[in-house]
């Protein structure tokens, strides 16, 4: 090879990407704001959902108004997501009528449910926009207003223009996206309460019971935790949960639960005006998920990307004091080292090689470094359902220019691939990551 790459490292370039996440405490409370987490209720897939959606007109309705009973002994003001064409009958109407008679929020839930990382964004647009003509006029008639929308399967493009066509074309029809932060994958219940309902059996239907309630319980702890850790205060948060059979009978006892656990049924309005939902980062993937694990996530990546800078900054400060056992120290063990001369494999190789190559201070010259690609590499994790969500980041590349400057002679310059991961066991004050693979040329 024909010099070291190092130095200068463009922490201009990381610092554009950290998203800031994690503002502190909120100044906007009001000291008149009433005890308890705020949590919004939102309901998707009206008019009715799962199992319920195939009974018959009265069975539908009877869902509804267990729905609401529950809603209404709690004073929760939810949001209701209408998928607007199953919307078919003016029995349907009626059961969207009900909702708004009661107080609660019609929001929008896209025309046929589609999957936006499944269509084109002209394709998904189109439903949007069909749901948008829908359901506006006839809440129009009700002197209401369409203003929230809701993403099928959460997912909100798998594409930065994806991301981004649906920010404006919301934000041109005057709706919103409403994040969701809490869900226990309710749906996934319904199928085993109908048929143990259907049954008859008090047992079999005790369990889906306890399973559903169980799973809710974990789902808002763990969440609600991670949150108040991440933003270092008291979350507001959203629960995802379907106008489905299962909520309709268990409802009334997980609302009982939240509020022994000091949660605060609260507004739209409220909930959505808390700043952490202000802005919401661009974050494209193929799944949908919640706010707070979107949060960590980015979090999590901006650690990383810190994390390999540290890696770059330690050998340009060791080449440049002279230090190479320092600027080797960031190898792992069985780093292997290409160049067009032959590959070296080792730490303690390719510090033999550099000590050979670069013996005095007239050789090594002045590093400079700068990055022109970072990306990095997480895995996924399956949820306990049937969803999948962006893992932990375990590794990254990196690709640098370095150039090496002298007294009396011209510098020099070359790209350089690194491949990168965290250390295991690093210790204090040492790097966090580590070079595995070095390619420079
Ligand atoms: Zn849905």
């Amino acid at each position: 090879m024909s010099a070291p790459r190092r130095a200068v490292v463009a922490l201009a370039f990381f610092a554009a990407c950290v998203v800031d996440i994690g503002r502190g405490p909120s100044a906007q409370t009001p000291a008149n704001t009433p005890a308890g987490r705020p949590l919004l209720i939102t309901v998707d897939d009206l008019p009715v959902a799962g199992t319920a959606a195939s009974g018959d007109a009265a069975a539908r309705r009877a869902t509804t108004e267990a729905l609401l009973a529950a809603l209404k002994k709690h004073r929760i003001p939810a949001v209701a997501f209408v998928i607007a064409d199953r919307v078919k009958t003016p029995d349907d109407e009626a059961i969207l009528q009900r909702w708004l008679d009661d107080g609660h929020e019609i929001g929008s839930h896209s025309n046929t449910h589609p999957s936006y990382t499944a269509l084109t964004t002209e394709a998904y647009l189109a439903d949007v926009a069909a749901a948008r003509t829908t359901l506006s006029s006839w809440l129009k008639l009700r002197q209401r207003t369409l203003r929230l929308y809701r993403f099928p399967f959460l997912q909100e493009g798998d594409t930065p223009e994806k991301v981004e066509a649906m920010r404006t074309a919301l934000a041109a029809g005057g709706m919103r996206n409403v994040p969701v932060t809490l869900d226990g994958s309710d749906y996934s219940f319904d199928r085993r309460w109908a048929g143990a309902v259907a049954s008859g059996d008090a047992a079999a239907i005790d369990e889906v019971r306890q399973d559903y309630l169980a799973t809710h319980r974990v789902a808002v702890t763990r969440t609600e935790a991670m949150a108040d850790r991440l933003l270092g205060r008291r979350t507001p948060q959203v629960l995802l949960i379907h106008a489905n059979a299962v909520g309709a009978a268990n409802w009334d006892a997980m609302f009982t639960w939240l509020e022994a656990r000091g949660h605060r049924f609260a507004t739209a309005d409220e909930v959505l005006a808390d700043e952490t939902f202000r802005d919401l980062p661009v974050d494209p993937g193929r799944w949908g998920y919640g706010h707070y694990q979107r949060l960590a996530r980015l979090r999590e990546a901006a650690e990383a990307r810190a994390a390999i800078a540290e890696v770059l900054q330690t050998q340009v400060a060791a080449w440049n004091r002279g230090d190479l056992e320092t600027f080797c120290s960031v190898y792992a063990a069985d780093a292997t080292y290409v160049s067009p001369n032959g590959n070296t494999h080792g730490r303690d190789a390719i510090l033999a090689r550099y000590r050979t190559r670069y013996p005095d201070a007239a050789a090594r010259g002045t590093l400079s470094f700068s990055i022109e690609e970072s990306r990095l590499a997480s895995g996924l994790e399956i949820t306990p359902f049937d969803g999948a969500v962006p893992g932990g980041v375990h590794g990254g590349s990196v690709l640098a220019r370095w150039t090496l400057t002298y007294t009396g002679k011209p510098a020099a310059t070359g790209l350089t691939l690194l491949t990168v991961r965290p250390r295991p066991g690093a210790a204090e004050g040492q790097p966090r990551w580590e070079i595995v693979q070095d390619a420079s040329f």
